[in-house]
């Protein structure tokens, strides 16, 4: 077994900088085939890896940095904080949404003060 995440890890467990990310020494995947996070497909046993994969993350205390550096650095195939990359593409409208919404309440509540 590898003493990483995803077994060999390329670019998955650095940063474009070459540094490394800690928290995935934390992950549940550590040690897991890679493969198993980055299904064939959205259907048919693609479908069940996925869901295989987002079980793991489900009860990984890392998920949230995961997901957001998933986010932060536009993943674009795999599962990663549990999500596949649709709901990458989701989670992040909603965060476009919610900086926007939030946006001018700041705004009233600076000029409250
Ligand atoms: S959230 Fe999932 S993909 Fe991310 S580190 Fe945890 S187990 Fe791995």
């Amino acid at each position: 077994m590898s003493d990483t995440p995803f077994g060999t890890p390329p670019a998955r467990c650095q940063t474009r900088a070459g540094g490394r990310l800690n928290w995935l020494e934390d992950a549940a995947c550590r040690g897991l085939d890679t493969e198993l996070f980055f299904p064939a497909g959205p259907k048919g046993p693609g479908r069940r890896q996925a869901d295989e994969a987002k079980a793991v993350c489900r009860m990984c205390p890392v998920r949230r940095q995961c997901a957001s550096w998933a986010l932060v650095t536009a993943q674009q195939y795999g599962i990663w904080g549990g999500m596949d990359e649709e709901e990458r593409v989701v989670a992040h409208r909603r965060g476009r949404l919610s900086t926007r919404e939030n946006g001018p309440a700041r705004m009233k509540g600076t000029d409250a003060q």
